[in-house]
């Protein structure tokens, strides 16, 4: 980089306004009901040591929102803090000798640095640190409730087990048979662990995406298919060798007359009867394979549970087909293990048929969906269908479409649609939807069954064999079983003195001080909980302790949550869609049934930000295409930097890093600067000619024209690559009509309000030297506060067009519209037409062909 800097002293300008604006305590905010309130949040950082890209790009969208609302007269919080417990604090203990805590607090003081080296408006006073006992002692006080209430409670299960990070993973966490963290394989693990009861609130989670319209349509999707509900039916088939009979749940009751087989999962409970005295051990052997083979891999979205696949292996359908391309799908996901199975050689009786069907046992059904029994519909399912090729197994045809075959891809293809019963006594000729119905009362009048709703969603599991995480706060006593720490004993604290040897096991379970206690209840030994809490806990309600981070009685005061919950903008990456995004929504109901609030939703607006990518691939250390935000900020200056992240791409879309680009925005600055100097230094000039009307009016035009556009583009769109776009067409505007305009006395006051305009417009973007200029310019106070500027609607109309609208190419209608008017909206304000309406009724539009600017032609 061979640039000269000299003229422009980003460091010492920037500095010294970051020293300011913490002098003032700037961006310090109280509640205050006469303003209106804006709460403004970003994600919170992993302190890992080194603030990235991404961070960057995350806190720069924010900052640029937080602070137009600001100058738009909001009461704007803007707070940050640090998702400071879990694994690599303890991995770095391990590897190089350092307490997790030392570890940790230093990284966060570093990256704060890097944080207001940034520029960012964070009202640090309310700065949350998750590690501190003083904000754990609310998760364990949360927990307490929940176990008083019976939704936090112990059980002996399957849990997903990573051997690198040793430790437990939630479901959410080991999505496609990989830790979320470190992408190792997952094991099963029988074991102990706490769960905190989010099917509880399964129904509410799905009904509560109503509320959530400003989310991405894709997150929603997300969340929807790992919550999973099914409605559908339980059926029982008896095995009368064993007076015994199974259980199956199936979404298509309606298809049970082609059901030609029953599968068990390999953990089903029967299996032990099913195979007992068989002469054969393989069997045995086989499910004993079975089982140990990873459950998260089975569930790649081909396992049959039924219709229960996983939501990140592919869109969740009840009647999925393998055609429906999967937006969702997971880049790198480990393809779906192979059908396999085994005979049982039973027999179960179809009770709606009286037919016996043989039993099998295979790996793509699993145990903790449904019943962990299927009946297998080969002609209507594809997972059943392949199996039943693979094996040999009958085939039977008991749905047929409704519509022609010639519209559905003709006859003998597996069919997994809703149709016509067909071969099914007398169920036959009823559409499939009232087959269920019917079929599910007949079978609860009967007694072999009933319609019933299942979901996906599971308990959350929350135990951790960890030291970095906030102690579950019960003890055991010999004689009063597990028994909840009282409250006034909070927090339990992380003992300072454990070892970290990175063998198995928790190194709390070395720590006798810690592990030895008595018991609250009978005074006698007892010992304590060794497990720690998953640190998605944590960042479950960090949000609501931003709004008042000191209290002490409570987790946060009901007043100031009040006044500032929900969070009005969320923004954050998309990888939190089903993790963090439904565990805070599950807090937030958590705490408004316990009373503390009384909000439904946290998050009613959430912006998911893009990747921030270099050479077509996301930045990471292991490819070694990561650009370290200190240096960039040394070369170039934070202004820079945050105008050139921001410039690049809209918030939500991939942003590819070019270096041509951060010096690109470098130069922009350089340019606004030398604009405005030299209207600075007009007043020396003193020509005294007439102003030129013409040149004043396309400035005038100009000015009110990019105010609007800009305000627009950050508060309804976000589209801060085009505010900035404009701001950049009004500088070279500025430029132009500068050397006619400073000939006059009015035209020098024409170009002086200008600029004034140019600095508060630009202040969200490049703080510090819109803090310099305003200063210099002699505004009052600092540009933060600064009033964001009118513009007059006549001013700053656009250039409009008159649009034609012709259905099958005659003309019918014309209307107005802003010159350059995108294509959706040209279609809609066409269709809206009352004209066009009432010509249309209800003819089904083909499609819609537009011209821009000119026709809008509409084919019935
Ligand atoms: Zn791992
Ligand atoms: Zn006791």
């Amino acid at each position: 980089m061979s640039m000269d800097h000299s003229e422009y002293d980003f460091i010492e300008i920037e500095e010294r306004w970051q020293k300011v604006w913490a002098d003032k305590r700037a961006f310090e905010v109280r509640e205050d009901p006469a303003k209106p309130k804006y709460y403004l949040l970003e994600m919170y950082p992993y302190p890992s040591g080194r603030i990235h890209m991404g961070h960057v790009r995350n806190y720069s969208i924010g900052d640029v929102i937080g602070r137009f609302k600001t100058m738009r007269g909001f009461n704007v919080l803007h707070p940050i803090g640090w998702d400071a417990l879990g694994m690599p604090a303890e991995n770095a203990a391990i590897k190089h000798g350092i307490h997790p805590q030392t570890w940790t607090l230093d990284n966060i003081d570093h990256m704060k640095v890097q944080l207001q080296r940034l520029g960012i408006a964070y009202d640090w006073s309310r700065e949350v640190n998750t590690c501190l006992p003083e904000y754990y002692k609310w998760n364990q006080w949360i927990f307490l409730k929940l176990f008083e209430r019976g939704m936090a409670y112990r059980k002996k299960s399957w849990v997903n087990w990573c051997p690198q990070c040793r430790t437990v993973l939630a479901n959410e966490q080991a999505a496609g048979g990989e830790c979320w963290r470190c992408a190792s394989p997952v094991e099963q693990k029988k074991m102990d662990h706490w769960f905190l009861k989010i099917t509880d609130y399964a129904e509410e989670l799905l009904s509560g995406h109503a509320q959530l319209r400003k989310w991405p349509e894709h997150v929603l999707l997300m969340q929807k298919n790992w919550i999973g509900k099914s409605r559908g039916a339980y059926v029982d088939f008896a095995v009368p060798e064993l007076g015994r009979s199974i259980r199956v749940f199936t979404t298509r009751i309606d298809t049970i007359y082609g059901a030609t087989f029953l599968v068990l999962s390999p953990e089903h409970p029967l299996n032990r009867d099913l195979i007992a005295g068989d002469k054969e051990a393989h069997l045995q052997e086989w499910v004993a394979g079975a089982i140990a083979e990873s459950r998260l891999r089975r569930d790649l979205g081909d396992v049959k549970g039924r219709a229960f696949g996983s939501p990140l292996a592919r869109g969740f359908y009840p009647r999925a087909s393998t055609a429906e391309a999967d937006p969702q799908t997971k880049p790198g996901a480990p393809a779906a293990v192979e059908k396999e199975g085994i005979d049982t050689g039973r027999t179960a009786i179809n009770p709606f048929t009286g037919e016996r069907i043989p039993i099998w046992i295979a790996n793509y059904v699993l145990m903790e969906y449904g019943t962990g029994a299927i009946m297998a519909v080969p002609a209507h399912d594809e997972r059943d269908f392949e199996f039943a090729k693979k094996y040999g197994l009958d085939i039977r045809e008991v749905i047929e479409p409704e519509q022609s075959v010639a519209e559905t891809g003709g006859a003998g293809q597996l069919f997994v649609d809703h149709g016509l019963v067909k071969n099914s006594g007398p169920w036959s000729g009823l559409r499939s939807e009232e087959a269920m119905e019917r079929m599910a009362a007949f079978a609860k009048d009967k007694g072999f069954g009933e319609a019933s709703t299942t979901f996906r969603l599971r308990d959350w599991g929350i135990s951790r064999q960890r030291y970095w995480g906030a102690p579950i706060p019960v003890v055991y006593c010999d004689k009063c079983g597990i028994q909840g720490v009282p409250y006034e004993d909070l927090p339990v604290r992380i003992p300072h003195d454990a070892e970290f040897t990175g063998e198995a096991g928790s190194p709390l379970e070395k720590v006798a001080a810690f592990v030895n206690a008595t018991c609250p209840k009978c005074g006698g030994k007892a010992r304590r909980e060794t497990d720690t809490m998953d640190t998605f806990i944590d960042s479950s309600w960090y949000f609501f302790r931003y709004a008042s981070p000191k209290e002490e009685r409570l987790p946060f005061a009901r007043a100031a949550a009040d006044y500032w919950m929900p969070v009005d903008l969320y923004i954050g990456g998309v990888e939190h869609a089903i993790l963090h995004l439904i565990y805070a929504r599950f807090f937030t109901k958590v705490l408004r049934d316990l009373g503390l609030s009384a909000l439904d939703e946290p998050f009613p607006h959430y912006l998911a930000q893009g990747m921030v990518t270099k050479d077509g691939s996301a930045m990471s250390k292991s490819r070694g295409n990561v650009v370290d935000p200190d240096e960039m900020i040394n070369a170039y200056g934070a202004d820079a930097l945050r105008l050139f992240i921001l410039f690049a791409a809209p918030p939500e879309k991939e942003f590819a890093w070019n270096e041509d680009g951060i010096e690109g925005a470098y130069r922009f600055i350089g340019r606004v600067r030398q604009t405005f100097e030299g209207i600075r230094g007009m007043s020396r000039t003193s020509g005294e000619a007439v102003l030129d009307p013409d040149s004043a009016a396309r400035l005038r035009k100009k000015m009110h024209q990019t105010i609007k556009k800009v305000g627009e583009d950050i508060e309804k769109r976000f589209h801060l690559n085009t505010a900035i776009s404009s701001i950049m067409e009004f500088t070279n505007t500025l430029r132009r009509e500068k050397d006619v305009l400073k000939g006059s006395a009015e035209g020098r006051a024409l170009l002086r309000e200008a600029a004034g305009d140019l600095v508060l417009l630009l202040s969200p973007f490049t703080p510090h030297v819109c803090e310099e200029m305003w200063k210099t310019l002699g505004g009052e106070g600092l540009v933060f506060h600064a009033p964001w500027p009118d513009f007059d609607p006549l001013l700053a109309r656009e250039e409009k067009a008159t649009i034609v609208v012709e259905i099958n190419g005659k003309i019918r209608d014309k209307f107005e519209a802003d010159l350059g008017v995108p294509e959706d909206e040209m279609k809609a304000q066409a269709l809206g037409l009352p004209r066009i309406r009432a010509l249309v009724g209800d003819r089904p539009v083909r499609k819609v062909v537009c011209i821009q600017n000119k026709i809008v032609n509409i084919v019935l």
